[in-house]
């Protein structure tokens, strides 16, 4: 497994691969890997010949009071658990590689931006969409891979890659899930003893949400009612939004009629921690 750090060499590397016909499969991550990232690897070993991830907290997809100083990080792990994988490259740029003096280009998904994080988060999915596109024109995948743990953001990300007619496959996987039911996240290391307890409202929420569905509730409001009232009873939540989209638009539903996701942004204690379901979807808890 190789390490590289700059945009030149990556860029040199991939090309040689694509000339030997081979398929080159991405993986984009902000690090402090957990299961979550290890399904999505696993599934880039299978997809590509040569399996590359990224490693790189992006700083333009935080805000100015967000956890971007604290985030964690541990990078000699991360190459344990990325060889134990089968990865063959690890891309590992430095802030200045990636935005060096003078950069000012970013790239802008509209629509489906709009709602849930994107209200939340001013800038943030620019952030998103604007580094995953420099890693796509970097490490040249054939295909790329991401979690529906983060749903907004795969929906957004095909939709640039459709958009701009960018060369490559969006895959999108399940969301892995601690035995209790929480959405692994690198941000869940920061949940005291407590909170952790609080936090396992979320995924609560859903299987409840998914409950009323399957017996033929389609009234966005009475599930989202149901599920507040829920998540309110748990010490140290704080809800930012509870929503249910159209998962083709992500603007709310008033009915369930199309295929619609119903997702969440809860603080729990400090961090925020987000979660989703689609209905009709299995929901292993
Ligand atoms: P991050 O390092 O948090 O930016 O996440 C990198 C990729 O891993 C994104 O495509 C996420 O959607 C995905 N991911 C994060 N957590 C999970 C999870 N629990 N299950 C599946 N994929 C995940």
């Amino acid at each position: 497994m190789r390490v590289i750090e700059t945009i030149k060499e990556m860029q040199m590397f991939s090309e040689s691969v694509r000339m030997e016909g081979k398929k080159i499969a991405l993986v984009p991550t902000m690090g402090y890997l957990h299961e979550g990232h290890m399904s999505l690897m696993r599934e880039g070993r299978k997809l590509g010949d040569c399996l590359i991830i990224s490693i790189y907290v992006n700083p333009t997809q935080f805000g100015p009071s967000e956890d971007l100083d604290k985030y964690p990080r541990d990078f000699e792990r991360d190459e344990a658990l990325a060889q134990s994988v089968g990865v063959d490259v690890i891309f590992y740029p430095s802030n200045q590689e990636m935005y060096p003096d003078y950069y000012q280009t970013y790239v802008n998904v509209e629509g489906v931006t709009r709602n849930l994080c994107g209200l939340s988060r001013p800038g943030h999915f620019r952030g998103v969409t604007t580094v995953c596109a420099k890693l796509f024109n970097i490490a040249k995948p054939h295909v790329t891979v991401f979690g529906k743990k983060d749903f907004q953001q795969l929906v957004t990300i095909k939709r640039m890659v459709a958009d701009l007619n960018m060369d490559l496959e969006v895959v999108g996987l399940s969301t892995i899930r601690e035995p209790d039911g929480l959405a692994m996240s690198s941000r869940n290391t920061y949940l005291k003893k407590d909170e952790r307890e609080s936090a396992l409202s979320l995924s609560r929420s859903l299987k409840r949400a998914k409950k009323l569905y399957d017996h033929g509730e389609r009234n966005a409001a009475a599930i989202i009612k149901d599920m507040r009232t829920f998540i309110e009873g748990h010490p140290y939540t704080t809800i930012d939004y509870i929503k249910i989209c159209d998962t083709v638009t992500m603007e709310d539903v008033a009915t369930i009629e199309r295929e619609a996701v119903v997702a969440l942004a809860v603080r729990v204690g400090l961090p925020r921690l987000i979660d989703n379901y689609v209905f009709g979807e299995p929901l292993k808890l």
